[in-house]
């Protein structure tokens, strides 16, 4: 079948960084086109489940809004929040409410407060280390010294997350501050999470400001003249009112009804003919009766393809055409983690859940890596009188909690809990999702394999890669990467 059309550009995976890509591809004009030529290029999405949104799903159900994966978005990018603002979705915008702005941290059985202004790395007020019970006053000095510690040599491009925080903060910071805050956010080994391709903000601001003090001083100071000059627009972690899953699916209706294509079928490889054009084929395709009495075709033709799915998959898809490029993309490794969300009665939770949720750090011997007070940080989770909380098991130091049925998961869980927030009784609501093998972990060096994957794609005219995989895992930056591998492309 001959699907080859001008200006054709063929997306594969309906996920964020795959529909960016479709938008931003459709928004391209074709180089030769003049100013006034008709009509958008021909576009095309390939989404192997026939749900868009990828790992961004929620569920609504009897009163509760459960998010099975993602349940917010950095305002500080603008990519997400510009995204919502194109699709007409920005009434829906809700931030987290101010009453719970700050998150817990366990010791020694006991949930703590993070010191005020400490982030991620970054010490935070002087007055707030001095006073925190989660440090020892050995360590509470160690921190304070931050500022005093030699910045690295430029020379050193780069350093696992470990490292970078024992050195800078003293290990004691590291085990109680940052190794739980920094698990919440990538489930990785912080022995193996590379700062420069992680936190390159953290990272370039030992070396640009001397410390990580004197950086994020500087930071918050810009951050509040930029605050009073515009005004507070949003706050630091955003939502829509209805959940994530409104986005991927807004933005698909607005596609599809500017006119691109979307078809249900698993790409099963990607090459390029001798005459440049690229052939996608399809899964169920051919001689598959179910494809057949669909009309789907076995391959779909192309002058552009996007390979937006995880970088495991675009390796097992672009093997025949470069199989160079498919050993560097396999080297990516992944790891799962599961969120399990419970629905209680208010008066069944002991805990004042006054925050927006609680980080475990790994010494206190639990197998809980984090829990999201998801009712507390926004409106509508849970019906009245109830509270919704996500609890985060697995990660890349205890993959097989993530993996265990939800006879053993449930119970290990709800033990955990009323350990940890004094719950009682039997969850109104039960949800458990699994993300094995979802999320991709940027170890030492992923920046220079990043760089080498970036160099192999560039010499294969008409292809992209987009996705969480490469330089950032949050919302706006896998929205930045589908734009982006769009705006790469060299099209006729
Ligand atoms: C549990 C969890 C919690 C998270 N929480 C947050 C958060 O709170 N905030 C935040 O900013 N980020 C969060 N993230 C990260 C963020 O949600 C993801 O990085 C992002 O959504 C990934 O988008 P993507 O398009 O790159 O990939 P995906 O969402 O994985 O989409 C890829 C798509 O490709 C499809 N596909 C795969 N193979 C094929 C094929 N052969 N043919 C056709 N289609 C195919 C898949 O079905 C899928 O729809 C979280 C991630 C996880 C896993």
């Amino acid at each position: 079948m001959n699907n080859l059309c001008p200006q054709h550009g063929v997306v594969i995976g309906g996920g964020l960084a795959g529909l960016a890509a479709a938008e931003a591809l459709l928004n391209e004009r074709p180089k030769h086109a003049g100013a006034d030529s008709a009509g958008p290029r021909r576009v095309t999405l390939i989404e192997a489940t026939g749900r868009v949104g990828g790992v961004v799903a929620t569920i609504r159900r009897d009163g509760w809004l459960i998010e099975r994966s993602a349940d917010s978005f950095l305002a500080a990018r603008p990519e997400a929040v510009a995204l919502v603002e194109r699709v007409g979705l920005a009434g829906e915008l809700i931030g987290v409410d101010p009453r719970v702005r700050r998150a817990l941290i366990l010791h020694h059985g006991r949930a703590q407060p993070v010191p005020a202004g400490f982030r991620l790395i970054a010490p935070g007020l002087a007055k707030s280390i001095l006073t925190t019970p989660l440090l020892s006053p050995v360590g509470r000095l160690r921190l304070l010294c931050e500022r005093f510690v030699p910045a690295r040599s430029r020379d050193v491009a780069d350093e696992s997350l470990e490292r970078f925080a024992v050195r800078r903060l003293g290990r004691e910071a590291f085990e109680r501050l940052v190794q739980p805050l920094a698990a919440g956010i990538w489930t990785a080994d912080p022995a193996r999470l590379s700062m420069a391709a992680a936190c390159p903000e953290f990272f370039a601001m030992e070396v640009r400001d001397g410390s990580l003090w004197a950086g994020e001083r500087k930071r918050v100071r810009a951050v509040m003249e930029a605050t009073q000059a515009a005004g507070a627009r949003y706050g630091q972690f955003l939502t829509l009112a209805s959940g994530m899953e409104t986005l991927p699916q807004r933005l698909a209706d607005q596609l599809q009804s500017r006119g691109v294509q979307f078809i249900t079928a698993s790409a099963t490889g990607v090459r390029q003919r001798p005459d440049h054009v690229w052939e996608v084929s399809l899964r169920g395709a051919g001689n598959d009766a179910a494809a057949a009495a669909t009309s789907l075709p076995a391959t779909i033709e192309a002058d552009a393809v996007i390979v937006a799915v995880p970088s495991i998959k675009a390796a097992e898809l672009l093997r025949p055409c470069d199989p160079t490029l498919a050993t560097a993309l396999a080297a990516i490794e992944y790891a799962g983690s599961a969120i399990v969300s419970l629905g209680f009665a208010r008066e069944d939770v002991a805990h004042p859940l006054d925050a927006a949720g609680l980080v475990v750090p790994r010494r206190e011997g639990r197998r809980i890596l984090a829990i999201s007070f998801s009712s507390q940080k926004f409106p509508g989770r849970a019906p009245a009188g109830s509270v919704l909380v996500r609890t985060f098991v697995g990660g890349a130091l205890d993959p097989e909690t993530a993996t265990l049925d939800d006879e053993s998961l449930l119970p290990l869980v709800l033990a955990e809990l009323r350990d940890v927030l004094g719950v009682r009784g039997a969850p109104q609501i039960v949800q458990i999702d699994r993300w094995l093998g979802a999320m991709p972990q940027y170890t030492l060096g992923h920046a220079d394999r990043v760089e080498n994957i970036q160099r192999l794609v560039a010499g294969h005219r008409g292809l992209a890669l987009a996705g969480a995989a490469y330089e950032g895992v949050g919302i706006p930056q896998v929205i930045a990467s589908g734009q982006a591998a769009a705006a790469s492309l060299r099209l006729p």
